[in-house]
């Protein structure tokens, strides 16, 4: 490009052209005629330094086309000009004996010049003509420095000479530094400014540079795609994350299929803290071959089915020797990711088992036998629970055994990395509901108690509609509420403890079965179609974002336009005459469940009626034409593009749960996990 712009340039403001002599020798420097360099050489008259009319002189011509014996030549003589660009060029063309040659030169050794950018040299000496392509500046940004650019063109044997001698990598100052030289170069020249951090990021992050300075390559270059994630998100002007990518490059060159690469790189140890680090930060990497068959070897139990502890839990009486197991073999077999993965499911299991079994006593074909009393809520014969039956004391101590198990997990994390994992707050939602479901339910039982032992009336009032005026007036009016007398359900409040404390169950229930989806992550058949389900959720956030705009537009103009039709006699129906008839109407229109004829009024409004026909008419174009289908279509792509790497997104998914399971921590699954509280609380006092 820059020769193009050059040649063009030249044609038409004709600078100095060389003479006879000059050309003959720029030509013989570009050709590799040897002889005739070196009888020219020792000619008086000759400038060595002359240039032709693309401004190159004979150095970088040689350079070029590649003639070490002319670069030699020309450079054991008289003084020549320009050997920093002649060096560029050699590193970035790869020419490995000439940059050795020319590293070699007297010249870099003023200055430090090799290790200086060429912009700083400027600042030194403003006359120099050390590193420029032609009268106008450098060959490549002036920020560049050998070893960057060596570094960014991978070459291994030229950073390791340019390492030998001293040049390093300036790592470039935080984005919003506040020192001299960084507000300067802001102020100046913000585009360069962003350039040149850019410049100096790709040649640290280069695989070849990150394995030359230091012993632990993958460790360094993890921190450092850490960085550029996050830097990615503040300097917008360019957008590092491609280098993140570059990144990964540098494990491949780890793996066995790509050993011709990366011959001259140092084989890593993979330490297991990287590997959590990488299974937290980078999806790719964990694919990688060394990873994986690392994180194998730690669960061996997962790879070889045939190991005791599958059989067993495979078997159909599973839940009685589990809990045998559990109960009375807490060895160290148990402190295996295997077996705490699979104890800790299989808990799950129970969990969700005692789920069903508590609400089956109201299912139609259940018929209450004495072995499944336990199963049986103890009402009193209209409605309001007075006792707690086994299962939902189960549920409780399993409910204690899960809150326990993420104090202990909060504790041992710490708050940031436990709220990182998205399966900690829907844990965290699970307790919160349950937990307030039994308090509530604990606090009506408790109320029903004590208005049953202060009063003794046996008069039960069936329903609401009978007599309401016996109410005993020696007591408080809140034990006439829940006294036997009222405790069918037509005379309860709708805030009364017991109908929270049901609603809430219900949506304990929901949350737990979707635990199940944690779970499943480990399957090969299941595992990449939940990761490609999850992946449309942030669709549908982004999608809710727009549509909740156009739903609150329609909602409120809609509502204005009808509010004073409320009376019967104005409207035919109820639609759009109140906030909540608005929103219900417009909400079931969306699936075509509410009447068009909601717009119409009773009396003679013409243009309310065709300004409602209009609105109404729109929005169901706007939202179930495009809305709708727009989510449709979002959805399937992002689907589809799941799909497509949808192992390596599933394999991602499962070594972070097979990760979870790798600390000391948690040994025993829910419940029995509660007999550590006492230990636990001893371990305390015993550190105090
Ligand atoms: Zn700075």
């Amino acid at each position: 490009r820059k020769n193009g712009y050059r040649a063009g340039n030249s044609v038409f403001s004709s600078p100095s052209s060389p003479n006879e002599e000059e050309i003959r020798f720029l030509e013989a420097a570009e050709y590799g005629d040897i002889p005739t360099v070196r009888e020219m050489l020792s000619s008086p008259t000759l400038n060595t330094s002359c240039v032709d009319f693309m401004e190159q002189n004979a150095l970088q011509l040689a350079c070029g086309n590649e003639h070490f014996e002319i670069v030699e030549l020309l450079t054991q003589g008289k003084s020549m000009s320009r050997i920093g660009d002649a060096l560029l060029l050699a590193i970035s063309k790869g020419y490995l004996r000439i940059a050795e040659l020319l590293m070699n030169h007297p010249s870099f050794r003023v200055n430090q010049r090799l290790t200086k950018s060429p912009g700083e040299l400027m600042l030194l000496d403003p006359e120099s003509d050390f590193y420029s392509y032609d009268n106008d500046g450098t060959r490549f940004s002036s920020d560049i420095t050998p070893i960057i650019l060596a570094a960014q063109c991978q070459e291994f044997d030229i950073v390791y000479e340019l390492i030998r001698r001293g040049a390093t990598i300036q790592h470039p100052h935080e984005y919003k530094c506040q020192c001299a030289d960084c507000t300067h170069m802001r102020r100046n020249d913000a585009l360069n400014y962003c350039l040149s951090r850019l410049n100096a990021y790709k040649g640290l992050a280069s695989p070849v540079y990150l394995s030359l300075i230091t012993a632990d390559p993958v460790r360094l270059a993890l921190k450092l795609s850490h960085e550029l994630t996050r830097m990615a998100d503040v300097e917008k002007e360019f957008k590092v994350r491609v280098l993140y990518d570059q990144q990964v490059q540098l494990f491949r060159l780890n793996s066995p299929e790509d050993r011709t690469q990366g011959e001259n790189v140092p084989a890593t140890v993979f330490s297991l803290s990287l590997i959590i680090y990488c299974t937290i930060y980078q999806t790719s990497l964990v694919v990688h071959t060394l990873v994986a068959t690392r994180l194998s070897a730690r669960m061996p139990s997962l790879k070889h089915k045939s190991s005791i502890c599958v059989s067993t839990l495979r078997s159909k009486r599973s839940i009685l020797i589990l809990n045998a197991f559990v109960l009375f073999i807490c060895t160290r077999t148990m402190r295996s990711p295997f077996c705490k993965f699979a104890t800790h499911g299989m808990a799950h299991a129970q969990f969700l088992m005692l789920l069903v079994l508590n609400c089956i006593d109201r299912v139609e074909w259940f018929k209450s036998s004495p072995p499944f009393a336990f199963l049986i809520h103890q009402t009193s014969e209209h409605g309001r629970h007075t006792e707690f039956n086994w299962c939902e004391v189960f549920i409780m101590l399993y409910t204690a055994g899960l809150l326990w198990n993420e104090v202990t997990e909060l504790w041992d994390d710490g708050p940031r990395n436990y709220v990182v994992q998205l399966w900690n707050i829907l844990d965290f939602f699970l307790l919160v509901i349950l937990i307030t479901s039994f308090v509530a339910s604990f606090i009506s039982h408790q109320n029903r108690l004590q208005s049953n032992n202060a009063q003794n009336d046996v008069q039960y009032i069936p329903s609401k509609s009978t007599d309401d005026t016996k109410m005993d007036v020696s007591v408080p009016k809140w034990m006439n509420y829940y006294c036997y007398k009222y405790a069918d359900r037509s005379h309860w409040i709708g805030s009364d403890p017991q109908l929270i404390a049901e609603a809430l169950y219900s949506l304990g229930i929901v949350l737990s079965f979707t635990r199940i989806c944690y779970i499943l992550e480990v399957s090969e058949k299941f595992g990449p179609l939940q990761i490609s389900l999850l992946s449309t959720v942030g669709d549908i956030i982004k999608w809710c974002g727009i549509f909740f705009m156009i739903f609150g537009a329609f909602l409120l103009g809609l509502f204005n336009l009808y509010s004073y039709y409320g009376k019967p006699e104005a409207k035919t129906t109820k639609a759009f005459t109140t906030i909540e008839e608005t929103f219900i109407t417009l909400f079931w229109s969306l699936f075509g469940l509410a009447d068009y004829r909601g717009v119409e009024v009773k009396y003679d409004h013409q243009w309310t009626r065709i300004v409602g026909y209009q609105l109404y008419g729109a929005y169901n174009i706007i939202t179930v034409v495009i809305m709708l289908n727009m989510l449709i279509a979002m959805i399937n792509r992002s689907y589809s593009d799941v799909q497509v790497d949808s192992d390596l997104e599933w394999k991602f998914a499962r070594a972070k749960l097979m990760m979870s399971y790798f600390d000391n921590g948690n040994v025993l699954p829910v419940p029995y996990n509660l007999v550590t509280i006492p230990l636990r609380f001893y371990g305390c006092v015993v550190q105090l």
